[in-house]
């Protein structure tokens, strides 16, 4: 399916709750968010058939999010009935990590093709500080074994002035080997990421350069998203950069969300203005919810405001975003 700039969208993002078992303090405040009542999330079945509809609409690739994706209940059954679901190429998964060994062997049976793991440092205490929970231990093991699985894995970093300066080095030492590629995503201005800093572009070149030589460009295809690879001499895996807000990929922008409940959002930025799940509960047909995706489509944004006021932005949390 096109939207109204012409650019294909054939990748949708579905966040399948708004809870976390960590809290990381970019992204969610101590307490917690004030979370969706259980009847308004999409069930399983739900997700199912709206996943049904966006590929008959075009959508090849699937992206499971959150919130922690691997806290809701039935995310293995999910998973295979995706799978089950004609034209769809490829289902994926956003994770913290911490519950990821214990339900690796099941996804894989049920069929994920490659795992994104969120993890921001490499040290214990700044775990702690970061996501305000321990874990880390246990989000290392998922990578070891996801990786030694056969399953592409994939570490995303958010790296931040002040948080996790002295992380960026070692997290990209992991793509010496273990993993396929290590990227670095740029904060964005959403919910608790206002109150930070990203760490600026050009550090993060300079220290990688300074502690594993040059940069060079990586032009082939890893993965679905808008982040720029480059190789290091040495290193099996890719280093990434994803930046959303000082390098906007909205020109080739691909994807499109549904969040936990319900809302179709063509652009991250801004606040959905169709609900599916609505719209299935009063007995919409397919054709009739497909319809209502591609109007909306064409309404997408041509780029994102992040930075600048502006009254159709999505002021909720990531997590209840879908990131
Ligand atoms: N809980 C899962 C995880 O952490 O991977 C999936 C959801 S989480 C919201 C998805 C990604 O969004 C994580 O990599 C997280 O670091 C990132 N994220 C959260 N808040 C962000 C922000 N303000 N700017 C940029 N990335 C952010
Ligand atoms: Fe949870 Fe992911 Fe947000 Fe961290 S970034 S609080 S793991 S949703």
């Amino acid at each position: 399916m096109q939207d109204g700039c012409g650019r294909t969208a054939d990748y949708l993002r579905v966040s399948l709750t708004d809870r976390c078992n960590l809290r990381c303090v970019y992204c969610m405040p101590a307490t917690g968010i004030q979370t969706l009542p259980h009847e308004q999330i999409l069930t399983l079945e739900e997700v199912t058939r709206l996943a049904r509809c966006f590929a008959l609409l075009g959508v090849r690739k699937i992206k499971l999010t959150g919130g922690e994706p691997l806290v809701r209940l039935g995310v293995v059954r999910l998973v295979r009935a995706l799978r089950e679901i004609s034209g769809v190429e490829q289902i994926t998964l956003t994770t913290n990590g911490v519950l990821l060994a214990q339900h690796l062997d099941a996804l894989l049976e049920a069929g994920l093709d490659a795992v994104n793991i969120s993890l921001d440092t490499l040290d214990p205490a700044r775990f702690l500080r970061i996501t305000r929970f321990e874990g880390l231990e246990r989000v290392l093991d998922a990578v070891d074994r996801a990786a030694a699985a056969g399953l592409p894995v994939k570490i995303n970093c958010v790296p931040i002035s002040g948080l996790n300066d002295e992380d960026i080095v070692p997290l990209a030492g992991l793509a010496r080997g273990r993993v396929r590629a290590v990227r670095f995503i740029e904060l964005m201005p959403i919910g608790c990421g206002s109150a930070y800093t990203a760490v600026p572009f050009d550090t993060l070149r300079a220290e990688l350069e300074a502690a594993y030589g040059a940069l060079t460009p990586y032009d082939g295809v890893l993965g679905n998203g808008p982040a720029r690879y480059v190789s290091l001499d040495g290193f099996e895996g890719k280093i990434g950069f994803i930046r959303a807000v000082t390098d906007c990929f909205c020109a080739d922008c691909n994807r499109v969300r549904l969040s936990a409940d319900g809302d179709f959002k063509p652009c991250l930025y801004q606040r959905a203005k169709l609900n599916l799940r609505d719209l299935l509960r009063t007995g919409a047909d397919d054709e009739t919810i497909c319809a209502r995706i591609r109007e909306q489509l064409r309404n997408k944004p041509e780029g994102h405001r992040f930075g600048r006021v502006q009254a159709d932005a999505d002021t909720r949390y990531m997590a209840s975003i879908g990131g």
